[in-house]
């Protein structure tokens, strides 16, 4: 079906011996549930509404070949492509015109395996261990083992596979001479360099015979000073086409690289533009990939010519109607992924359960459903942060007469915060999404309006949640009631004028973002590609080796003197995001600012802040003392209503400020709204 909105996004690709239904790609995620209880019967569920919603195509987590390649459930039996049927049938069974395709992750060095292999004993700066230096039969048996867990996956029904030849995973490390030190003919020139994962190509063909899709995902620009060149690039691509893909998906960057490439702090469809320029030499389709995360941006990549295909991997967490959404011309309905990584890669890399901070349900279709409530009731919900929206709208959505309030003019509490942090614009899409989910819902709103035990009438109401939230904690320091002392809430919302030498306390997310508020200059970079990539210093117009080799990052420095304390020993920004925590140390470190762990806060007065530091007096003269120092949860309303001896339900930061973030939030309020 065509959409008038996004002609190029919903048309069809001929790829000779089958049609993709349009150009939106669901890309691959390790989920986790690989591995998990019934995990095959749960990735179908997640899957099918993937389907259900639109997508034209799925590649599935990477599946290692053999039991060096990775962790995990890995293919190399019959019996374990068995599994992997339920999966296929009941993708096939819910879109016979979706195309399902394994993808098949040799991890190389980066495997957590003592035994991981690679061309050369080089330890990756992100691996592990040491890997063991393949030999000539090691080299057999690996490429050997990808043919092989190739036809398995054609066995175990799917429609082809995707080799990942990128990120510093195995292909990738026969690529580069510092991961290949090898004089065979595996190693030296670049032709020798990319035998192994031509040969892979070639023989994974040759068994998969050639109408199944075959798609290998190359190092596009792989962010490293002495990766490939441009040329190097174009040489593999061509030579993987002859070997024999039907398709060359495009990856930015090695996984050791300090680049953010899916942050949310990239801007959208930054890196699109070195697909297109490799789509101009190729005969095949390109998939491209990273933050393009609403539909209008991957119509604008499809329109710039850019790609044939856009990958979208965590925008199909956040929401898996994004296709269906987009096609219907809803895409204000759509739950926009915000790229805070915060449910899935941090999960991913903590051993956790993936899911999403704006779509709890992600990979946990078949625990967490919001069905029709068998009675209506009437709800009221006091607070329109993420947990009172979470709450209110999807009570709301099934079937219960919702009455939402907040004291603020606007909904969404401290995202309205978070929001002016630069680098955090996406933010402004979970307000206007859930904006739009309570219009859809028919959530009654009732703003400005500040409520107190008396205004909660029992005849009304069949159920309170309070989600008032948290108030800041003010720190027992002596002079923090001092004229030079400013809470992070007046600073964000502009209400007190910052100085030109400020001490942050308190060194969380929210001192970060306050460090990252105060000392930004211009604009956003997260919003300008060419500002991106002179602060991180990429060349995309040249592409010199690596994309990045030979260009310096141009720190833009503050013009104000920052100091960011905090009272552990720990590193500063030890507790950021796994995935993300180093961007922000590494950029406020780039402007300046300064870092102190071990601080006792002795005293404010009009010198400034007073500290002991290893043992040691320090005045640290300044103008302004910011205070984020976390929270404490606002539940006085709760206290009031109870004593009255009414029932009422807390949630978010309200129920439990310590270690609250916006994905504890929207989950646990989800979860109780579920079951009303
Ligand atoms: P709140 O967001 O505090 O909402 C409570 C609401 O209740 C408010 O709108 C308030 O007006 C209303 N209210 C209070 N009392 C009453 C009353 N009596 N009557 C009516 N209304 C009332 N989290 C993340 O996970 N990732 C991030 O990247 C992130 N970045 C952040 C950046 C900043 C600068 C800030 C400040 C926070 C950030 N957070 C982030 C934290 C996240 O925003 C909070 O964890 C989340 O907002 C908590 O949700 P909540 O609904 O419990 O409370
Ligand atoms: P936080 O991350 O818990 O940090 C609180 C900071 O205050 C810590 O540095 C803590 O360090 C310090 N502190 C605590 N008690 C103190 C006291 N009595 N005196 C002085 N310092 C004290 O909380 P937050 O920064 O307020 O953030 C709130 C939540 O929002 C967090 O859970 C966070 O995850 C979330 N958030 C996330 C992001 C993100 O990018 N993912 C961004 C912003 C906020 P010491 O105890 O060592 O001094
Ligand atoms: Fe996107 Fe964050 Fe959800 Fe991951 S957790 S899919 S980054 S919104």
């Amino acid at each position: 079906m065509q959409s008038e909105k996004y002609p190029l996004l919903f048309s069809p690709l001929d790829l000779g011996f089958t049609t993709l239904k349009n150009r939106i790609l669901m890309g691959s995620m390790h989920t986790g549930l690989e591995e998990a209880e019934n995990g095959f019967e749960r990735l179908a569920a997640y899957f099918v509404e993937r389907v259900r919603g639109g997508v034209g195509m799925i590649f599935t987590g990477g599946i290692p070949p053999n039991l060096e390649a990775g962790f995990g459930a890995k293919l190399s039996t019959h019996e374990e492509a068995e599994q992997h049927r339920i999966v296929t049938d009941a993708v096939h069974a819910a879109g016979p015109d979706v195309k399902i395709c394994m993808q098949i992750l040799h991890m190389g060095p980066l495997a957590l395996q003592e035994n991981c292999v690679a061309p050369s004993a080089i330890k990756s700066r992100v691996g592990k261990y040491k890997p063991i230096g393949l030999d000539e039969e090691g080299i057999e048996k690996q490429i050997n083992d990808h043919v092989h867990c190739a036809a398995l996956a054609v066995e175990a029904g799917y429609d082809g596979v995707e080799i990942p030849a990128s990120g510093g995973y195995l292909l990738s490390t026969f690529l580069v001479e510092k991961t290949n030190r090898r004089t065979d003919r595996w190693g030296g020139t670049f032709e020798n360099r990319m035998r192994f994962p031509i040969e892979v190509v070639r023989r994974t063909r040759a068994v998969i015979g050639p109408h199944k899709i075959l798609t290998v995902r190359i190092p596009a620009m792989d962010m490293l000073e002495d990766g490939m060149t441009h040329d190097e690039v174009i040489t593999l691509a061509k030579a993987l086409e002859d070997a024999g893909v039907n398709i060359i998906s495009t990856h930015f960057c090695w996984h050791e690289s300090l680049i953010p490439t899916i942050a949310t702090m990239v801007p959208r469809a930054a890196f699109t533009s070195v697909t297109g320029k490799l789509r101009k030499v190729l005969r095949v389709p390109l998939i491209t990939s990273n933050r393009i995360n609403m539909p209008s941006v991957a119509e604008a990549v499809l329109a710039r010519g850019d790609a044939d295909i856009v990958s979208m991997a965590r925008p199909m967490l956040a929401d898996p109607e994004f296709a269906l959404k987009a096609r219907e011309g809803r895409e204000d309905e759509i739950n926009t992924c915000i790229a805070c990584n915060q449910a899935c890669l941090d999960h991913t890399f903590g051993g956790k359960d993936v899911s999403c901070l704006v779509n709890p349900r992600a990979c946990h279709e078949t625990k967490l459903n919001y069905l029709p409530a068998r009675a209506a009731k009437r709800v009221a919900v006091i607070g329109a942060g993420p947990a009172g929206l979470a709450y209110a709208t999807v009570a709301a959505r099934r079937g219960h007469a919702v009455t939402l309030f907040d004291s603020a003019s606007e909904i969404g509490g401290q995202f309205n915060l978070a929001k002016r942090i630069p680098g955090k614009e996406e933010f402004h899409e979970t307000l206007r999404y859930y904006r739009r989910m309570i219009e859809v819902n028919g959530v009654r709103l009732r703003l400005n309006t500040t409520v107190d035990a008396s205004m909660v009438d029992r005849g009304s109401f069949d159920e309170v949640v309070v989600a008032t939230g948290i108030i800041p904690r003010r720190p027992l320091i002596d002079g923090i009631d001092h004229p030079l002392v400013i809470s992070y809430l007046d600073v964000l919302m502009g209400q007190r004028v910052v100085g030109e030498r400020v001490a942050i306390i308190g060194a969380g997310g929210i001192g970060f973002d306050v460090a990252e508020f105060i000392s930004h200059e211009g604009t956003s970079s997260s919003t300008d590609i060419d500002e991106f990539a002179r602060e991180w210093g990429i060349d995309f117009l040249n592409h010199p080796r690596g994309g990045v080799c030979g260009v310096t990052p141009v720190a833009r420095e503050s013009s104000r003197t920052i100091f960011l304390m905090q009272r552990k020993t720990d590193p500063v920004g030890r507790g950021l995001g796994r995935t993300t925590g180093w961007t922000h140390r590494i950029t406020l470190n780039r402007r300046g600012i300064q870092m102190f762990n071990g601080v006792e806060y002795l005293k404010i007065d009009e010198r400034g802040l007073l500290t002991r530091i290893n043992g040691e007096e320090r005045l640290f003269e300044v103008d302004n003392v910011i205070v984020c120092a976390g929270q404490l949860s606002n539940r006085s309303l709760y206290d009031e209503l109870t004593a009255e001896g009414l029932n009422a339900t807390l949630v978010g930061g309200a129920f439990e400020a310590s270690e609250l973030d916006a994905k504890r939030a929207i989950q646990q309020a989800s979860e109780l709204a579920a079951v009303i």
